[in-house]
């Protein structure tokens, strides 16, 4: 349906002013009707595809708000025909409190009209969407054979990582390792029942030994060395997942000197990713032109590749755009009374006046 169709069935109908909103109990129940591994896959089959089509969108690093403890960041992009943003903090000392670490929410709107069309949770759809992203670089990335993982901070996005992994790749062992070894019990437990084989390490060295993929996924606001040089070898996929913010690394720079670097957006990067400990001009690969053949992707079967994931605005657009395609499906959502929709629409008073404003 066009859009002016759109409208005009909604106004017909008296629905102009709705906009669906899937909740966190939504979203959870259409995990429960598709199944995690379905939506990983198709989530990572919309991010591909609309990085296949990357010059067409509009592209800025995230508008980031720092404070001592945490950042709270918008995501916004278009392509012309949707528009979609998206809110996300990421605060590691949350924890300590009992809070979530990360929180997000965000909007896919139409660029015709600028009414949105879609206002979703987006705390489990970017846990998913990293996660999904994650597994299609590592599919473009890692040695083909791969089928052990490490992964290294095992707190809300790593069960979503192992699971993409095991569904985009052919990686069928997760072994855990974190500093705080109820995280890694939790892992274990969620992961019951899986297919998937996993095990916590008692050190980090014993998780990452002789591994083919490492998943870093740690929260700390620090220029932490999660993984030094020397547990780093010839071969391995690295997925440093968790240094995404100015002041917040993983991995020890001599890694960085040896690996060959993957980026979702090099502006972006540059300021929040692991390269943020690197020259500006250290030379890094776009992984949407690995995805569309305009570069290439793993040299030698020894050289060390490292996705540099830091989250970009079209990862959140495409799992937006695959939300809305559910919604439109039947998913379960609330529609709700978003927009103002005057009969007449210079007459916005008098809508508030008709509903009993009275003089003052
Ligand atoms: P979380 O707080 O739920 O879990 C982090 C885990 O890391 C905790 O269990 C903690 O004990 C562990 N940890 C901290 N320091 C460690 C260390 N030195 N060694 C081993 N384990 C350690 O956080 P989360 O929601 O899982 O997010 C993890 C990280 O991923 C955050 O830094 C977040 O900002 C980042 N993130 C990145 C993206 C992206 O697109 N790149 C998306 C979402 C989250």
């Amino acid at each position: 349906m066009t859009n002016p169709e759109h409208y005009a069935a909604a106004r017909a109908a008296g629905r102009l002013n709705l906009v669906p909103f899937v909740s966190v109990d939504h979203m959870m129940a259409l995990l429960r009707a598709e199944g995690v591994g379905r939506a990983l896959e198709e989530i990572a089959a919309h991010v591909e595809a609309d990085f296949l089509r990357w010059p067409d969108f509009e592209k800025t690093p995230r508008l980031a708000s720092h404070s001592l403890e945490g950042v709270i960041e918008l995501m916004p992009t278009t392509d012309g025909r949707d528009y979609a943003f998206k809110y996300v903090n990421g605060h590691p000392k949350n924890l300590r409190d009992g809070l979530q670490t990360v929180t997000a929410f965000g909007v896919l709107a139409d660029v015709a009209t600028g009414y949105p069309a879609l206002l979703s949770e987006m705390t489990i759809l970017t846990a998913l969407r990293t996660a999904a992203v994650s597994a299609l670089a590592a599919r473009a990335l890692a040695r083909p054979e791969s089928r052990v993982m490490a992964v290294v901070g095992n707190g809300a996005q790593a069960e979503f990582q192992i699971l993409a992994f095991r569904r985009l790749t052919g990686v069928r062992e997760a072994r855990l390792f974190d500093l705080d070894p109820w995280a890694s019990e939790k892992c274990l437990r969620n992961l019951a029942g899986f297919d998937i084989r996993a095990t916590v390490a008692r050190t980090i060295e014993e998780a990452v030994e002789g591994a083919d993929v490492i998943t870093t996924v740690t929260a700390d606001k620090s220029r932490a060395a999660i993984l030094t040089d020397n547990m780093v070898g010839a071969g391995q996929h690295l997925n440093a997942v968790g240094g995404d913010c100015p002041g917040k690394t993983e991995l020890h720079p001599d890694i960085l000197r040896r690996a060959d670097i993957f980026v979702e957006h090099p502006e972006q990067t540059r300021i929040e990713g692991e390269i943020q400990q690197l020259a500006p001009d250290h030379p890094v690969t776009e992984l949407w032109r690995v995805l569309a053949g305009q570069a290439p992707g793993r040299r030698s079967r020894e050289a060390i590749t490292l996705f540099d994931s830091v989250g970009f605005a079209i990862e959140d657009f495409s799992a937006l755009r695959w939300l809305r395609g559910k919604v439109a499906a039947g998913a379960p959502c609330l529609q709700i009374d978003l927009l103002a929709d005057p009969d007449e629409p210079r007459d916005l008073f008098g809508m508030v006046r008709r509903a009993g404003l009275q003089p003052d």
